[in-house]
């Protein structure tokens, strides 16, 4: 277990990563605010802290990442979060997304494939007491979490190769997904929206480069 400290140091390192973030486009001040509070080196190896306010992926085990700020800032701020938004996120990895959107008192519903991670992440979410509106899931992310439907938005934060339909059975009417959807080179951000009589339309943002998502559960111990 590692030792939760964050110092001035840390404080300091974040106010410049949100000025990068601010500067590379992105406005939602609430969304700024997240990145500012939330100590992202708690959700990486120690010996990464130096580096944890840098605004790159880092490697977090399982051949999988912490996605880097700008993309979890820039996913974020598409969902349009509203505080008690029931959201469901694919692809738990480290937390780091899923503490941004707990930030945002949204009801987060976070799921992951890979039993370690999962089992990993569930045990020891640095932000458990801060964030008791995060609840922590192990399974496929294309089948979305029936048991809980519907959301009033879905977030996929791994390349998908296609927009799954059980997630858009599971939002609601009006709801929309954040999707980045395998092109060849890299990844088109989607916003897919499912209007209330049933149609669906879809907005396109940048490219990004995601791990992928893969489909059915992964039983691996981490740890
Ligand atoms: N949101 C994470 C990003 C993690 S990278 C963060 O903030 O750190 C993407 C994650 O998606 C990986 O942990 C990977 O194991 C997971 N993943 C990939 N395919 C999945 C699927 N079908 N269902 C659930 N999780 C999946």
């Amino acid at each position: 277990m590692r030792i939760l400290n964050d110092t001035a140091l840390h404080k300091g390192m974040r106010k410049k990563l949100v000025d990068i973030i601010r500067q590379k486009g992105i406005r939602d001040e609430k969304v700024l605010d997240a990145i500012l509070s939330i100590p992202r080196h708690y959700f990486l190896d120690s010996v990464l802290d130096k580096y944890a306010y840098e605004d790159r992926a880092f490697p977090i085990g399982e051949g999988q990442t912490i996605s880097q700020p700008y993309t979890v800032a820039y996913q974020t701020e598409l969902l349009q979060v509203k505080p008690f938004d029931k959201i469901l996120e694919i692809g738990t990895g480290s937390a780091y997304q899923a503490a941004v959107l707990g930030h945002l008192q949204a009801k987060v519903y976070t799921i992951e494939r890979q039993k370690g991670l999962f089992e990993y992440r569930k045990a020891h979410f640095p932000l458990a007491s801060r964030y008791p509106n995060i609840k922590f899931f192990y399974g496929d992310g294309f089948l979305g979490l029936p048991a809980y439907m519907p959301f009033d938005k879905i977030l996929v934060t791994a390349a998908a190769p296609f927009v799954p339909q059980p997630l858009l059975n599971q939002l609601k009417p009006g709801a929309f997904l954040v999707i980045p959807v395998d092109e060849g080179e890299g990844q088109r951000m989607k916003r897919i929206t499912k209007h209330a009589d049933g149609s669906i339309s879809e907005e396109l943002f940048d490219y990004f480069r995601f791990v992928p998502m893969l489909e059915g559960k992964q039983n691996g111990n981490m740890y």
